[in-house]
């Protein structure tokens, strides 16, 4: 749709008040226009919630939902059609929903992430490999929630807190900070891991997971930016 000079007027007014300096006409034009598209993107979401929400009032087990390309609030995997299953917790692909139906995982797992953490999730925020992660549930540090297929083999991996209490810090720990420079006038962003603004094994002190992790020393002059990787050898001793 064709957007009115009092539109872009409007933008432009909004956007120099927000941000305290001068755009141009192009640029307001340009702000315009995305956000058009990103209100259309809302409204169709809209709608489909809740044409979704009306279904389930009528299957409140849930259904299979129609189209492509769906993403598993579990696994993360790509579903489809009969491979979807929609109810009160979200899109699951079928494998994670039978996973429930067996009592592998709660269901409520599918909604709320901060209570688990995938096994990507664990590469991430501690900086180690999956092969460390196979080998901390084969010798007992992590105690893992395993779905499994139709032929019993494993679909995935999840770790619950409160299945790895003493282990495993709260989610909000260990997330990655936004951080915003200005550079030349620009502002930039980057994510950085939660492990250069503290000192790690002082700040996650009561979790055993620490016991497994090593630092080097940050380079001269940096007080935080150490190297953060797994460990054989037991924890060191802070100098
Ligand atoms: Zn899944």
């Amino acid at each position: 749709m064709e957007l009115t000079k009092e539109r872009i007027q409007e933008m432009k007014d909004i956007m120099e008040k927000e941000y305290g300096k001068e755009y141009t006409w192009k640029e307001a034009t340009e702000a315009a226009y995305n956000m058009q598209n990103l209100a259309h993107v809302l409204y169709d979401f809209m709608i489909e919630d809740m044409k979704r929400q009306k279904r389930l009032e009528e299957n409140p087990k849930g259904f299979h939902l129609d189209g492509e390309g769906y993403t598993c609030a579990i696994c993360g995997q790509s579903c489809s059609k009969e491979n979807t299953w929609y109810d009160k917790y979200g899109v699951k692909c079928m494998a994670c929903q039978k996973g429930v139906d067996r009592k592998q995982v709660p269901a409520s797992i599918a909604k709320n992430r901060d209570n688990w953490y995938s096994s990507y999730d664990l590469q991430s925020c501690f900086n180690v490999r999956s092969s460390t992660i196979r080998k901390w549930v084969r010798e007992g540090v992590l105690k893992p929630r395993t779905i499994t297929n139709d032929d019993k083999k494993p679909h995935i991996q999840v770790f619950l807190i409160k299945d790895n209490k003493d282990t495993l810090p709260p989610k909000k720990l260990v997330e990655s900070k936004t951080i915003k420079e200005t550079k030349n006038g620009q502002d930039w962003f980057r994510v950085e891991p939660w492990y250069k603004f503290v000192d790690p094994f002082e700040y996650l002190k009561s979790y055993k997971i620490m016991k497994y992790m090593k630092y080097s020393d940050p380079p001269t002059g940096q007080k935080y930016d150490y190297k953060f990787e797994y460990t054989h050898q037991s924890k060191k001793s802070k100098q």
